[in-house]
């Protein structure tokens, strides 16, 4: 038995289990990637000889893959995936929670006597015709095969998005050799109030805010042309390329008519990110809607535990804020986790950790607001009646349509899942969500938040059966 158990090796995991670590107790972590790091620090594979990838512009993140990976006290498992969590609350007055994961080489139960999620986050996903088509990719994904595989996806790429992410990646793509054709961003570059708002962010953050400054330089050097409030509204497959039509919209990123079409073999889509909270929902957390935040996040305390018992949340499950402030509530998650097993925490550990969180709130708030998603906006590029919206199932707008028509008592996105199917897929929802609740709020006349979310359930990413058979059980 483990004193905790974590699943996601990000900067939030690795600091948790650092500070729990550190005050004596056993610690377990499990992650589905080949090494430490999350998502923000992936690195190449072991057998490269290499142990560390780029971390720019995160000092910090060196030491902490260091430290986290040295520790006698810290068992990891990766290239594992948590398919689903048991608590079984008879054998103590705490919960006692049995983990089911799926290993490379079957699967495993691991029993631990406190759990925390940080499962990080996953692209957002945006549905529009031709989002299914080969070539069509995430910026996640495509800058996921760089930095582990340096592997780059396509030649001639067009980036499409909100999210400052699209900058950098573009950088990082120019120096891999990529040509750029074009960058098309929803919304306008910063005005001067703007800039003025994000002041507060700074201090802390030069290093960040550098690196940005460094991708535009290069993307300028490059000659790579930005458009300003322009949005993807089709990709069509034509001889090995996509047509990759784009559109013209206004401050709310609502079309305005004026379109122009692009050539390109990649199209990569980044208008931001969406929480990964499905093992929340599967043990039965609280989630609060945030928009800004990324979509469905997990409620928490000060402490980071969630509303289940012995159960806490740390970095992008609350709410996408960076890795920064996933590191720094890993670390007050991991400190208040010791406390909940019988360490005694010295205050002026807690007050510099309060210190780090209040840093990273600054940065993470301005980050949000400036780059927010204009949700409506980008539900209504699926309103044609065949745009696949839940890729599992093939389930087509139209499909969602009638069934919201022909059920005036719908009024969910998990009533709207069990009579037509979409969401029921192996990503169980993840990609179709977002979509589904925004077309409950359209039709219903209510927020998207009214809409709700999809109940998960075991197992929550598909798994082998015989992982099943593995772990026992009744
Ligand atoms: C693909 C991708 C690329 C990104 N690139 C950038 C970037 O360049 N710059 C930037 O500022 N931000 C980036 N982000 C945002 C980034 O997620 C955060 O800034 C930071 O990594 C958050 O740290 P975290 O510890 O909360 O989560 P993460 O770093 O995402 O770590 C979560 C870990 O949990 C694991 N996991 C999740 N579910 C399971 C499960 N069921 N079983 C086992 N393991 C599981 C994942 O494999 C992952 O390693 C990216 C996000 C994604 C999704």
């Amino acid at each position: 038995m483990h004193d905790l158990a974590i699943v996601g090796a990000g900067p939030a995991g690795m600091a948790a289990a650092l500070a729990v670590a550190e005050a004596g107790f056993s610690v377990v972590v499990v992650d589905e990637q080949a090494r430490a790091g999350g998502q923000i620090f992936r690195r190449p594979p072991e057998a490269w000889g290499e142990r560390h990838g780029t971390y720019r512009p995160y000092t910090w993140a060196r030491d902490l893959i260091e430290r986290f990976e040295d520790h006698p006290g810290i068992k990891t498992h990766f290239r594992s995936t948590v398919f689903g969590v048991l608590r079984d609350r008879d054998r103590s007055e705490h919960a006692v929670f049995d983990v089911a994961v799926s290993t490379p080489v079957g699967g495993q139960r691991i029993t631990s006597r406190r759990l925390l999620l940080a499962t990080g986050a996953y692209d957002m996903p945006v549905a529009f015709p031709g989002w299914t088509l080969p070539g069509v990719m995430t910026a996640g994904a495509v800058q996921s095969l760089l930095k582990s595989q340096k592997v780059l996806a396509g030649k001639r790429i067009v980036l499409v998005g909100s999210h400052p992410i699209q900058l950098i990646l573009a950088g990082q793509l120019l120096d891999a050799g990529a040509e750029i054709v074009e960058i098309a961003l929803a919304r306008d570059m910063p005005g001067l109030v703007e800039m003025v708002r994000s002041l507060p962010a700074i201090p802390g953050h030069v290093s960040i805010f550098s690196e940005g400054l460094r991708a535009l330089a290069k993307i300028a050097r490059h000659r790579v042309p930005i458009s300003r409030r322009t949005v993807v509204s089709e990709a069509v497959s034509k001889d090995n390329m996509l047509d990759v039509r784009l559109s013209q919209v206004d401050r709310d990123w609502k079309k305005t008519g004026i379109n122009h079409t692009v050539e390109a073999d990649v199209l990569v889509l980044g208008y931001g990110f969406t929480p990964s909270t499905e093992l929340a929902r599967q043990v039965g957390c609280d989630l609060i809607w945030n928009s800004v935040g990324g979509g469905w996040t997990v409620s928490h305390d000060t402490g980071f535990q969630s509303s289940a018992p012995d159960v806490f949340v740390a970095g992008e499950p609350t709410g996408v804020a960076g890795a920064e402030r996933a590191w720094a509530e890993g670390h007050m998650a991991g400190l208040a986790i010791a406390a909940s097993l019988g360490a005694t925490i010295p205050p002026v550990a807690l007050a510099q950790a309060r210190r780090r969180l209040t840093g990273s709130a600054r940065f993470a708030g301005v980050m949000q607001a400036m780059f927010a998603p204009r949700r409506a906006a980008l539900a209504e590029l699926s309103r044609q009646e065949e745009t696949v919206i839940c890729r599992c199932e093939t389930i087509r707008n139209g499909k969602i349509e009638k069934t919201l028509q022909n059920n005036p008592f719908i009024q969910s996105a998990s009533a709207v899942k069990l009579e037509c199917r979409s969401g029921m897929g192996p990503c169980q929802g993840r990609y179709c969500e977002a979509t589904v609740a925004a077309r409950v709020a359209e039709v219903r006349k209510a927020s998207i938040e009214a809409s709700g979310y999809f109940n998960a359930h075991l197992p929550v990413k598909p798994v082998p059966l015989q992982d099943y058979r593995d772990i026992g059980g009744e």
